[in-house]
């Protein structure tokens, strides 16, 4: 199979905090493999644009270093990565001041796509739109990508949303969560909506419940400051487990178009019911022989911030009301592995009797790591000895349905890149769906402080807080195994 890459125009893409993490583990290296792919031509300007003082010489050190380091494939062998760093230039601004801006207009070209990447703190997106439009960079076709944490609440996220509607309209607004840049994500829609098998037992007739796990192995060390104001909720629930939900649970758009498909997602965020507490459990890991705990990783000493959340919660419409979602993340949990879990319900009725067992439909959509999609299927034992009932997978990873080409599967950083270039929406998050994320999460957070709730403590390398297991068993289920 052969993948079709299609080139697009030429551009001009300014990247303010150019010599930061992100820009560097990411932005950077993805740029540089859709280069090599072919996709962007050789006339584009890539510019960094930051607080450090360096020329441009400086930085294409900068980003070749990081695309030796984050990624750069065979292209940093063959003279791919010395043509690339022509496209890159630099220049030195303060988001906050008038240092830099002029120059930097200067470097842009009249008539080509122009995007700005705020690889920045949000506290600087006002300023940075602002200057933008003030020293004439920006016009009304220009785009902005924003990163997250889009917000720590609904005021804040809203107040965001305003700052930058006053310089940009919505369609010129980037949202990004790389969730929904992942192939198996796109997939899942290709899935849903490409197949007639799966969207007539899409419901709560025929599903049982629905799985999302997001598990990493990582602690928050070397992000403590930042991670012990957010917490899991706030920076994993409320965006990337968010996205994931409304994309299992969303109605068939009429088009797969950026309005279309949004419209739908937010629909499902506005019908998820409150979340009882009862129904959901904060985890903090604890310390064991290898590894210090999560209190040591951050300033305060007594913080009760939480590294783990599992929750059950309800999508109330006609196709969900009584399937339950079952939402996990955490950080050092057992391995990294991301993927949901659709169960179908019981066949109803054992023509082969009580001896030969009954197994569950489960799809499985993995998003990390070797994506890929599996379905659980029944069928006989092998074998004499009567009918006993056994369920295989029916498998479709990518690595081996795609063979070598599988490789060239673009990571979530490259699509979506290449989507604001393209300036297609679809998988970018909008204001509104934002705002509704947040005024679903808003009253969990705000509950567990009034109640002056402490999470519960967890082992590292487990799978949780035993209260999480209990979640699920309480309803006569259990979570599928976190395996990477
Ligand atoms: P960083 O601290 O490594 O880099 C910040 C960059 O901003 C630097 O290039 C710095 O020079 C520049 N900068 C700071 N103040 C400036 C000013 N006044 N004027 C001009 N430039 C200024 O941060 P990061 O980890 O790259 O994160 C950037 C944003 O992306 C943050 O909002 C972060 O939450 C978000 N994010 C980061 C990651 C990640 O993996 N690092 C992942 C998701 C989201």
């Amino acid at each position: 199979m052969v993948s079709r890459v299609i080139p697009v125009d030429r551009f001009d893409l300014v990247i303010f905090g150019g010599t930061g993490d992100l820009a560097r583990r990411k932005i950077l290296p993805a740029l540089f493999r859709r280069y090599c792919a072919g996709q962007i031509p050789q006339d584009t300007r890539i510019i960094g644009a930051a607080r450090s003082d360096m020329d441009c010489a400086g930085f294409r050190q900068v980003t070749a270093d990081a695309i030796r380091e984050f990624g750069g494939g065979r292209g940093c062998e063959d003279g791919t990565l010395e043509e690339f760093l022509d496209c890159i230039q630099y220049e030195t601004v303060d988001a906050k001041g008038d240092m830099g801006w002029d120059a930097l207009r200067g470097r842009l070209r009249d008539g080509v796509t122009k995007a700005f990447y705020f690889s920045v703190g949000p506290s600087l997106f006002g300023d940075l739109a602002q200057r933008l439009r003030d020293f004439g960079l920006a016009d009304d076709h220009s785009r902005v990508v924003v990163e997250k944490p889009f917000g720590h609440d609904l005021e804040t996220a809203r107040a965001l949303n305003a700052t930058l509607a006053q310089h940009f309209s919505e369609d010129q607004i980037y949202r990004i969560d790389h969730y929904l840049g992942k192939e198996t994500v796109q997939n899942l829609m290709a899935v849903r909506f490409g197949n007639v098998l799966f969207e007539p037992l899409w419901n709560a007739q025929y599903v049982d419940h629905i799985q999302i796990t997001v598990a990493e192995t990582v602690d928050v060390s070397g992000r403590g400051m930042y991670y012990d104001r957010s917490g899991a909720m706030r920076d994993m629930v409320q965006n990337h487990l968010m996205q994931l939900l409304c994309l299992i649970a969303m109605e068939p758009p009429a088009r797969f178009e950026p309005d279309a498909v949004r419209d739908e997602k937010l629909k499902v965020i506005r019908a998820l019911d409150p979340v009882d507490y009862h129904h959901i459990v904060r985890g903090q890991y604890s310390a064991n022989d290898t590894q210090a705990s999560y209190r040591t990783h951050v300033e305060d000493p007594r913080s009760t911030t939480e590294s783990f959340v599992a929750l059950k919660c309800n999508v109330s419409n006609w196709r969900w009301a009584g399937t339950p979602f079952y939402l996990r993340t955490g950080k050092c949990l057992k391995e990294r592995s991301s993927e949901i879990v659709v169960v179908f319900k019981d066949a109803p009725h054992s023509i082969f009797g009580p001896d030969a067992g009954t197994h569950r439909n489960v799809l499985t959509i993995r998003l990390q790591p070797n994506e890929g999609i599996t379905m659980r299927v029944t069928i006989k034992e092998p074998g004499p000895g009567g009918m006993r009932l056994v369920d295989v997978p029916l498998d479709m990873s990518f690595a081996e349905a795609l063979g070598p080409d599988a490789e060239d599967v673009p990571d979530a950083y490259e699509r979506l890149i290449m989507d604001v270039i393209r300036g297609n929406q679809t998988l970018f998050m909008r204001g509104d769906e934002v705002e509704a994320a947040w005024a679903w999460t808003d009253p969990i957070i705000e509950g567990w402080r009034r109640r002056g709730e402490v999470p519960k403590p967890y082992e590292p390398g487990s799978t949780g807080p035993e209260d999480a297991l209990m979640l699920m068993h309480r309803d006569g289920r259990k979570w599928r195994d976190i395996r990477a």
